[in-house]
């Protein structure tokens, strides 16, 4: 389920009408759905009954605080890829003590603050980072809680920008090589306290295969480092793909509940049915990281039709977002699914949907048809809510957009427009 449909022929989230937002608080603008990122939650951990387990939200998919704090209350963890993320968690009311760290690249500063807020673990991406953590903790007098990201060297079948599970990919440690990382860090690393052991195959995934395989490759490795060492959990990582072709439609029949294939690529309940009993009876605690499933179908990016362009070729719709407020097309070839505020009759027109920014790579679509909206209209680009925001940029000297959190029938800007005077508020 996700909370955007046509009542009464215009598009609303909740029970709010996103024409309204659009006039009320201008375009570009971020809107998101907490009924929706409630009920995303929900049903991942109830697909997990049966398992000891915790949801540790991938906060990089959507940082925001109004978001991260209807997480914090519904007790989520936190998956934390950097110092301001903590910040941020710490800040909308999350608890630091369900924290895990990843990331290829922390710094001394990031290590000591994750430290002196006691997180529960530090996700770690090589042997040069445990002997420096190592090291930092012993520095300040801290054990530091701690786990190897294996890299399974699984194929995940998605993008080549967002797999990570490869042994081509920059991120964890070679399979083959854990068990004597283990060992040495227990015998020559006196500030670690090996707690767990950790996986992250990549992102969008959309079939059910790559998780089973990662899962069963390494419950063996999981279960004789929890013999030898002790650990007490495995985090079994994010990645679980999202509908972004159709996702309005998808959303009104509940796309993880529909039957064919292509409408529900992977459900939350097949992913539970899959590997709950693989995992149930390990004696580990099971820590999930979903960033995209819980947010993604949760927002939409609405923008305005500024001009229409006719060339000899193609026809051009020029909005007023670009890749800076929303980079997923340009960047990973993202598919954004664009519908007008005012439900559409069932004509079509081919255009290219792109946005102001002198770049040939801004555009959210070519040669697609779409239900025709003239300039001065306001269009949402679905799925908007995992991986936009917290990439849009400054590029071009343009404003962040404003990001508002629907509940109900109540609207709450969780983050006003910037002004011209922010863009240069920094700069001496
Ligand atoms: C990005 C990331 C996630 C979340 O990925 P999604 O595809 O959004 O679920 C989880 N864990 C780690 C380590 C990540 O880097």
């Amino acid at each position: 389920m996700h909370g955007f449909a046509y009542q009464n022929g215009s598009l609303h989230c909740e029970q709010v009408d996103l024409q309204a937002l659009a006039t009320e608080h201008g375009t570009p603008l971020y809107v998101y759905s907490a009924g929706t990122i409630r009920d995303h939650f929900t049903r991942l951990d109830e697909a997990m009954h049966g398992v000891d387990h915790e949801v540790a939200y991938a906060v990089k998919a959507n940082s925001n605080l109004g978001v991260l704090r209807l997480l914090a209350g519904l007790g989520a963890g936190f998956d934390i890829v950097s110092g301001g993320e903590l910040f941020r968690v710490i800040k909308a009311g999350g608890n630091p003590a369900k924290c895990t760290f990843a990331g290829v690249g922390k710094t001394r500063e990031e290590i000591e603050y994750a430290l002196q807020q006691g997180i529960y673990s530090f996700n770690v991406e090589s042997e040069e980072e445990l002997r420096y953590l190592n090291q930092v903790a012993g520095e300040l007098g801290l054990i530091a809680p701690a786990a190897v990201r294996v890299n399974p060297n699984v194929d995940a079948k998605t993008h080549k920008y967002i797999s990570t599970g490869k042994s081509e990919n920059k991120f964890g440690v070679d399979f083959e090589a854990i068990p004597a990382l283990y060992d040495r860090a227990a015998a020559e690393l006196p500030h670690i306290r090996l707690r767990g052991l950790q996986m992250h195959i990549g992102s969008q995934l959309t079939s059910i295969q790559p998780f089973i395989e990662a899962v069963e490759k390494v419950t063996p490795l999981a279960l004789s480092l929890k013999e030898k060492h002790g650990i007490e959990f495995w985090s079994i990582g994010g990645g679980i793909g999202i509908v972004y072709h159709d996702s309005l439609a998808a959303g009104d029949m509940h796309w993880w509940d529909a039957k064919s294939a292509e409408e529900r690529p992977l459900t939350l309940p097949q992913y539970g049915e899959a590997l709950v009993p693989r995992l149930r009876d390990l004696g580990l605690k099971i820590l999930l990281e979903p960033g995209r499933a819980i947010v993604g179908n949760a927002g939409v990016l609405l923008t305005r039709c500024l001009y229409e362009k006719k060339g000899t070729a193609k026809t051009f719709k020029i909005v007023d977002a670009g890749m800076n407020d929303l980079i997923r097309p340009a960047l990973y070839e993202g598919h954004h699914e664009i519908v007008p505020l005012t439900e559409p009759g069932s004509e079509r027109r081919k255009v290219d949907v792109v946005g102001p920014i002198c770049e040939s790579g801004d555009f959210f679509c070519q040669d697609r048809e779409l239900p025709d909206f003239q300039p001065g209209e306001t269009v949402a680009l679905m799925s908007a809510g995992a991986y936009g925001f917290v990439m849009a940029s400054n590029y071009n000297t343009r404003p962040l957009p404003a990001e508002i959190l629907v509940d109900g029938s109540t609207a709450s800007v969780v983050r006003r427009r910037q002004s011209l005077d922010d863009l240069i508020a920094a700069e001496l």
